[in-house]
């Protein structure tokens, strides 16, 4: 017998051939997020992951393990439990009620044994095995009943290569597995949305790289570690993250220079996505991502949003929180541990250099065109591309 916890994930099997690949790199992530907390082996087993300590002398730290593996995207849900060689009906019954003795005690509640049976050579019907189970446990235990269809207690068996029982679900976030040859890059403020935009993205497989307009001395380091942050609670769900950071003062100064002070957000919005195209075009993303959800503020009324998106020839734009309200946002931003980092009060580009009244109604045509007398701004973009750094968390 051995300490083990299942891993169930979903959605992998509509994805026909690409499903081992997909699952090999599911392994690959947990194993990664594992390491820091020990040696554990993660393995496969029809349809299951199974994770154990590879030494048998190790003690399974549970609560730290499915901290780690419930957050992975593509997991729907881990079971802690315990995996039998000795798959006889008889050893079955004993560990099932030793499993039972252990979590529950001898209380008064009502239980049910529920069998999934993948290994169709085992001798006995899952509804055998059930009744079975079921029944030694019933007369070994004081003060208990069965209940199939409400019970307290749900006693899982599953007959795969080796058997399993478990008792306890604990649900993951579910979604596709991070697919490697899909990448977008996610412009990254400090603020709340767009770590949930990047969330979401990830949660439909997508592999996320990240940047993050930086201003210094006008914007501190405090702000740049607050992204640094976000970006490594990101990867706790992705398995890493590239966190590339733009120097920005040049192009920021410039365009202040350049342009009407109610305009200037439109357009510094604009240089961003040229900045972010030019890095995404190189590290392979097809997409960019942004946080921004229409009507939130006055950068992101649908006119600027019309008059923003030109800036990007190459790449299509996903904006996953477009049509949602801030309060869901803010929802999933607490769901997923981003808020609290988010809510720190430091200063973003953007709002440092904004003006009292942006437009809200800017033109797109306008807008290029101005951008079009811009001197130097191309330039000045591909410099700042150059000499951007990153770092991967
Ligand atoms: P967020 O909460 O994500 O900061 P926001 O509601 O503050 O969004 P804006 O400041 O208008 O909205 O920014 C809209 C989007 O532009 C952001 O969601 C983000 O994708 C991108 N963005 C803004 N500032 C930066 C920055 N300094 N670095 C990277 N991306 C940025
Ligand atoms: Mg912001």
């Amino acid at each position: 017998m051995k300490d083990v916890l299942l891993v169930k994930y979903g959605e992998i099997a509509m994805r026909g051939k690409n499903r081992l690949m997909i699952e090999n790199n599911l392994i690959k992530t947990i194993a990664k997020n594992l390491k820091p907390l020990g040696d554990y082996l993660t393995t496969r087993e029809q349809g299951r992951f199974v994770i154990e300590c590879r030494n048998d002398k190790d003690i399974f730290d549970y609560d730290r393990v499915i901290d780690v593996v419930a957050n992975i995207l593509g997991v729907t849900a881990v079971c802690p439990g315990i995996r039998l060689e000795d798959c006889s009906i008889e050893n079955i019954r004993k560990m099932a009620l030793k499993h039972f003795k252990e979590n529950f005690g001898e209380k008064n509640l009502t239980f049910k044994v529920e069998t999934k049976r993948s290994n169709k050579k085992y001798p006995m019907t899952s509804w055998q095995i059930s009744s079975d189970v079921g029944g030694y446990i019933l007369n070994a235990v004081d003060g208990i009943k069965v209940d199939v269809h409400n019970p307290d207690v749900t006693i899982m068996v599953e007959i795969r290569n080796y058997s399993y029982i478990y008792s306890k679900i604990i649900k993951g976030f579910g979604g596709l597995p991070i697919e490697a040859s899909a990448k977008a890059t996610l412009l990254m403020s400090g603020g709340i949305d767009s770590p949930v935009a990047g969330f979401l993205s990830a949660k439909r497989g997508i592999e996320i790289d990240a940047v993050y307009f930086n201003s210094p001395p006008y914007t501190s380091d405090r702000a740049k570690q607050k992204v640094i942050d976000l970006a490594k609670r990101l990867s706790v769900f992705t398995g890493g993250i590239r966190l590339y950071i733009v120097p920005f003062t040049e192009i920021q100064l410039h365009i202040y220079d350049c342009v009407p002070p109610e305009k200037m957000t439109v357009f510094l919005k604009r240089a961003m996505l040229k900045c972010a195209e030019k890095i995404a075009l190189k590290n392979g993303s097809l997409a960019l991502i942004t946080g921004d959800s229409v009507g939130q503020v006055a950068s992101q009324t649908l006119q600027a949003i019309n008059a923003i998106d030109s800036a990007c020839s190459q790449l299509p734009v996903l904006r996953p929180l477009c049509a949602m309200d801030k309060q869901d946002i803010v929802d999933w931003a607490r769901k997923i541990k981003t808020y609290d980092i988010s809510i720190r009060p430091y200063e973003d580009c953007c709002t440092v250099f904004v003006a009292k009244h942006p437009e809200t109604k800017p033109k797109r045509a306008i807008i290029e065109k101005i951008e079009a007398q811009i001197p130097n701004l191309e330039e000045l973009i591909d410099k700042a591309v150059n000499i951007t750094e990153f770092i991967d968390v």
